[in-house]
């Protein structure tokens, strides 16, 4: 069983881009089970065709411990396993403590099955918050994904991500898998993002366009496998599926420094600005 996080800044694309190459695998036969780490819980929401009813914590909160693991694991696309910690009530309390408490749980319910190929953790992207770590630190997700885009405040978050498993990594199996290009259209992206990818170490595993295809199976509440098969965008969640799949370039990242982050910046991104 693989164990993958997912990490990026606020808003980049982690939920989307996780439930469809999860659809992507699930479509190619694999077991996956996804456990959503973010207190919106809208990790599953494209998988379950709507937002989940009850997270771990609510289901806690509500019914105590005797909890069965259909109370808070739900089959959605193609059987994936669908989990989401929740969190605490918004303004209290901090959201890694219901992360812990979920995986706790799911463990002692027996939910990480021989069976299952994968496990996704969808996380709360943010290296500040103390969620942050949560499944690295609990020994869980040993494989990481960063997901970026050619814009600056992605390649800081990533290069921050970078550094937090880089920390974890000494003490711990984690290690970074690669860096997902989730397009945001930026001059020599692809380029910018294959010379960051490599810069810490790593490899770009897959660019992803941006293709407003995301936002229509989003509103019908699908991932874009699911809404139309035969889309290139649904090919391309495939290609990321697919060198997930077969990666074999599991690394400790070297991140950087933020002045060679901006040098790298200036060098593929504006190279027209310094002209
Ligand atoms: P958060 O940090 O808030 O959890 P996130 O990183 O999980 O955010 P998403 O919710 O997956 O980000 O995506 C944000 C928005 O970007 C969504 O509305 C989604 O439809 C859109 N989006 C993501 N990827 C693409 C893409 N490749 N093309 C077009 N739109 C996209
Ligand atoms: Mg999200």
């Amino acid at each position: 069983m693989r164990q993958v996080a997912i990490y990026g800044k606020g808003g980049i694309g982690k939920s989307t881009t996780t439930q469809n190459t999860v659809a992507a695998l699930a479509e190619a036969g694999k077991k996956v089970m996804v456990v959503g780490c973010d207190p919106k819980a809208d990790s599953t929401r494209l998988l379950l065709h709507g937002l989940c009813q009850k997270t771990v914590m609510d289901t806690l909160r509500d019914e105590g411990e005797d909890i069965d693991l259909d109370d808070i694991m739900k089959p959605g696309f193609k059987g994936v396993k669908c989990v989401e910690s929740g969190g605490p009530e918004p303004g209290v309390g901090c959201a890694g403590r219901g992360i812990i408490t979920s995986i706790n749980l799911l463990e002692s319910l027996n939910a990480y099955d021989k069976d299952l190929d994968y496990v996704f953790y969808d996380v709360l992207g943010d290296v500040v918050c103390g969620g942050f770590a949560m499944p690295i630190r609990e020994g869980k997700a040993e494989e990481i994904y960063i997901v970026a885009s050619g814009e600056l405040m992605a390649l800081y978050a990533a290069n921050n991500i970078a550094k937090g498993i880089q920390k974890y990594a000494k003490s711990g199996k984690v290690r970074l898998g690669g860096i997902i290009c989730n397009s945001r259209k930026v001059d020599n992206e692809y380029e910018l993002l294959k010379a960051f990818a490599e810069e810490i170490g790593s490899q770009l595993i897959h660019f992803v366009p941006r293709d407003n295809i995301v936002q229509r199976a989003e509103i019908n509440k699908k991932t874009v496998i699911d809404f139309d098969k035969e889309a290139n965008q649904a090919n391309e969640y495939r290609k990321l599926a697919k060198a997930i799949d077969e990666n074999r370039m599991f690394v400790i990242p070297k991140p950087m420094t933020q002045d060679r982050l901006e040098e790298l910046m200036m060098q593929y991104g504006f190279l027209d600005a310094i002209a």
